[in-house]
């Protein structure tokens, strides 16, 4: 039983100011694997202290010294990187050999694209010719409050510390209180690599507490956030009356819009991406619409995908899938499958239940429904579980206004050899990603969605922006003027 009852404030490891323990559940087991802390509103005001008088410093630190504290970090993972798969595995039920593949990797992936784009960033740079006294100059905003969900823990930690960092920003960390294992561990990187106390801080809590006391809190100047749509609409109104900028990373709703011509493999592909760590990422493929005289074709190679998935214990390697996160998530995924059932989408694999043998773990049939009809339940509502829905459709432009016809618009997806048609689809799908013919996003890549899904790009330069603030400069003397050209 791992004990982590510490939050890291100014540098230290400090006990919670009233203690409140809260046992982190293993899904494949349903046993509690650790204890955590959560915080108060004392823990809340010394972590955002910290923070604030650390800001004047940090924000004044030569960009080489910032970028050589984020190049520390990267060395602190990959000679710890299979604590952190492990940590990963163990608090949310990735299997252990795709948190080894692509959960963990996410930390170093995303560094190393921020440091691209930081290089390449001009923090203060001519308006124009036509403005010669003219500067433009990018600040950091301050302190910033960085909650996160439990889906993709890493992912989600380093697209907010690190830009928030890079760009000269003081922070307070709240990671899910459901994945808080590996933010505590990626903590210990921050305190390995040197950074100077009060630059990075972590404090554990839930939504209702460390989360709220955060976003409504005066002296943080800014919240980036990411998980439901319902969090991200509390966080809003809270941090209304203070000002804040919020950005949020919301949920998702994704079409992949498969036509008769699509390579082989598309339907295959945009099944396993759907199933994929177990259907909780914001941007999976979960509907899925097929062109009439391909229809029947693409519900059999589905069923077929749903019925080779295995599914298994977050502990075991085997290209599997885990458990989903908790009873809750378990729960709600359930009803969505009945009301799938009760509205009348036709069942053609998996369904109710647990699979064969595994009677305890949050573990879910890989579920594909057909003849799904829009605006059923399971055609509006965020399901995050492995469950497909597929929607025939006759014309390219029915395909768009389903597509579009989402509080939704995160990632849609589009398979086609028609290039002409793709280039169209691409302009006319409402969402902040396309992703087509199963080509993902470059090195870089801005990562958000608009309408419900959120307000925010995460990754590379677009990332970098979210935590800076602009300011424009006249009568600048440009005989001293080193740092502009
Ligand atoms: P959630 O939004 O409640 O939790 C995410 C984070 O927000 C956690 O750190 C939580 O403590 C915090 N939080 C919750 N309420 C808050 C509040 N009022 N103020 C400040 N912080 C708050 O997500 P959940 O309950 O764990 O999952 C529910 C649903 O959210 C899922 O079924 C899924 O649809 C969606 N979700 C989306 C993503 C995503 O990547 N976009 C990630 C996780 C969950």
């Amino acid at each position: 039983m791992i004990e982590k009852r510490d939050f890291y404030i100014d540098g230290r490891w400090v006990a919670p100011a009233a203690p409140r323990d809260c046992a982190v559940i293993d899904p494949s087991t349903e046993e509690a694997c650790a204890t955590i802390s959560l915080g108060d509103r004392a823990d809340t005001d010394a972590a955002v202290a910290a923070a604030k008088a650390a800001f004047p410093g940090w924000a004044a630190t030569p960009p080489a010294e910032r970028l050589a504290y984020v190049e520390a970090i990267l060395a602190q993972y990959e000679a710890r990187k299979e604590e952190m798969a492990k940590a990963i595995s163990l608090e949310m039920g990735a299997p252990i050999d795709m948190a080894r593949d692509s959960q963990a990797p996410c930390l170093p992936w995303h560094l190393t694209n921020f440091i691209t784009a930081f290089k390449e960033m001009q923090f203060i740079r001519p308006l124009g010719p036509h403005a010669p006294n003219d500067r433009i100059a990018l600040e950091p905003i301050g302190v910033v409050g960085l909650i996160t969900p439990w889906n993709w823990p890493m992912n989600q930690v380093t697209l907010k510390v690190i830009p928030a960092l890079l760009a000269g920003c003081t922070c307070v960390l709240k990671p899910s209180e459901e994945s808080p294992l590996s933010s505590l561990l990626f903590a210990e990187f921050v305190h390995d690599a040197g950074l100077p106390p009060g630059v990075f801080n972590l404090v554990n809590g839930d939504g209702a507490g460390v989360g709220s006391q955060l976003s409504s809190h005066p002296d943080v100047e800014m919240i980036s956030f990411t998980g439901s749509t319902r969090a991200g609409r509390a966080i809003s109104l809270a941090a209304a009356e203070t000002m804040k900028r919020v950005t949020l990373e919301l949920g998702g709703k994704g079409a992949n819009l498969i036509f008769a011509d699509a390579d082989e493999k598309a339907v295959e592909r945009g099944a396993k991406h759907c199933f994929n760590n177990s259907g909780q990422s914001c941007n999976a493929p979960t509907r899925m619409l097929v062109e009439r005289s391909y229809y029947d074709q693409a519900v059999e190679i589905a069923r077929e995908v749903a019925e080779n998935t295995k599914v298994g214990s977050a502990h075991e390697p085997g290209g599997h899938i885990g458990p989903v996160v908790n009873q809750r998530q378990y729960d709600q995924i359930q009803a969505m499958i009945q009301k799938g059932i009760d509205e009348g989408a036709r069942l053609v694999a998996g369904g109710l239940g647990r699979p064969d043998r595994l009677n305890r773990g949050f573990y879910v049939r890989p579920t594909v429904f057909a003849d799904v009809a829009p605006g059923m339940s399971i055609e509006r509502e965020e399901i995050f579980g492995p469950v497909l829905s597929i929607i025939p459709f006759d014309t390219e432009e029915e395909a768009v206004r389903i597509a579009n016809d989402t509080i939704y618009g995160l990632t849609n997806y589009v398979q086609s050899q028609d290039g002409a048609r793709r280039n169209r689809l691409a302009r006319q799908l409402r969402s902040g990603m396309v992703e087509m013919n199963g080509k993902s996003r470059g090195a870089g890549a801005p990562f958000g969605g608009v309408k419900s899904s959120g307000r925010a790009r995460e990754g590379g330069h677009w990332g970098l922006e979210e935590f800076l603030e602009v300011k424009a400069i006249s009568g600048w003397d440009s005989e001293a003027d080193w740092a502009a050209e």
